[in-house]
């Protein structure tokens, strides 16, 4: 049997009857804007979180840009970040006017080293977005008591890490702005595009639900949606980056299972580091004092090519997520950051392979892949 890498119309089956009638309530109601599922899911997931607010926007991307613009970060404006991620993590810093600055990793936790961050700080440095990769937390404690000591903003990219903790505390408290995805992929998929910011600061959350949102209270829209009356009144320069109702209601019935989904993305891990020690490839490491949620399960090995051909061969898909990093990729080459300015990132990214982890599969399909990765390791 193949075992892809996503597998979305399985993972639909496996709560179906809820998803289905939460859409049909959103459609029967006619409310595709400025109803109660988006105000109802803020409050759902600010819950599950342990923080006091989110803001519902379109995209990861999206939640990262609100975040930023919010904070008042603008043209001028350098934000230090690493570029083993996604675009998002850096292209959301370039739209706000700012510039991307990137620092090497730590090669065991595979995030921001904590060292090159404070070499970076200089003095256009307004703030600084970690990003919490494959689900485990970048060292958010060190990094906000340095941006406290430099007077920096945090927005912290956890579009990886729903549900990881440090010492025990879910991701979402720590940050000026945490943002996370709810791509059809990530721990918490919607059926389109979706991501959400969860932040302690009231009045940053206002903000960023004006800016996501035509730059006008949420209130106002509510008035015009329903008597008409009120009029347009446009504080703020903002954009159409909000969540869909539609995508909120799928959202909040598939908030429900995410605890137990993500139980079963740390038993699958579990097996994977059981099932691969000792065959001469490099695992990934959980750090003292954090839970990794495991939205990617990613090895390392010289021959990563080899590897991904000899998997292929008996039907696994494997994947790159994510090299080459940012500042290698064409979009930034006007930056001037060439090979070699950031060995570790480099190193890391050249080695990599994704392996297959997720609900839509089973334990067995965990064990297949540990058998041909053994097998094609020792042939
Ligand atoms: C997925 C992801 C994003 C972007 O999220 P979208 O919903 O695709 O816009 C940003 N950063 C990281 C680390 C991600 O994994």
């Amino acid at each position: 049997m193949a075992i892809s890498f996503y597998n979305h119309q399985r993972l639909y089956q496996r709560n179906k009857p809820e998803i289905d009638a939460a859409m049909a309530r959103v459609i029967a109601s006619g409310r595709f804007d400025w109803g109660d599922e988006v105000p109802a899911f803020e409050t759902e997931f600010a819950a599950w979180n342990g923080a006091s607010h989110a803001v519902a926007v379109a995209s990861g991307t999206a939640a990262l840009k609100v975040a930023l613009l919010g904070l008042g970060i603008g043209p001028g404006d350098e934000v230090i970040t690493v570029a083993n991620t996604d675009i998002g993590s850096s292209s959301s810093i370039h739209h706000c006017g700012a510039t991307p600055v990137w620092v090497d990793i730590d090669p065991l936790s595979r995030n921001m080293d904590v060292d090159a961050l404070v070499r970076a700080i200089g003095p256009r440095t307004r703030a600084i977005l970690p990003v919490d990769l494959y689900g485990h937390p970048a060292n958010m404690v060190a990094i906000m008591a340095i941006a406290r000591q430099h007077g920096l903003r945090v927005v912290e990219d956890a579009c990886l890490a729903l549900g990881a903790t440090i010492e025990g505390t879910k991701l979402g408290t720590l940050a000026d702005a945490t943002c996370f995805s709810f791509a059809p992929s990530k721990h918490l998929g919607s059926f389109g595009s979706g991501g959400a910011v969860l932040t302690g600061d009231a009045d940053l959350a206002e903000r960023m639900r004006k800016i996501s949102a035509y730059g006008q209270e949420r209130s106002r829209h509510y008035a015009m949606h329903g008597n008409g009356m009120g009029g347009l009144h446009h504080e703020t320069h903002g954009l159409n980056e909000r969540l869909a109702e539609l995508q909120a209601a799928i959202l909040r019935a598939k908030l429900r299972y995410l605890d137990g989904t993500i139980a079963e993305r740390r038993e699958q891990a579990a097996r994977y580091q059981a099932g691969l020690a000792g065959i001469g490839v490099d695992l990934p490491q959980t750090l003292p004092g954090y839970q990794h949620s495991w939205r990617n399960y990613v090895i390392e090995v010289d021959d990563r090519a080899g590897l991904a051909d000899r998997l292929r061969e008996r039907g696994i898909a494997t994947n790159l997520t994510y090299a080459p990093p940012l500042h290698l990729q064409p979009v930034f080459a006007d930056r001037r950051v060439g090979r070699g300015a950031l060995a570790i990132t480099e190193r890391f990214c050249d080695r990599l392979l994704g392996l297959p982890i997720g609900p839509q599969l089973h334990l067995d399909e965990i064990d297949q892949v540990i058998d041909a990765v053994r097998a094609s390791m020792t042939r």
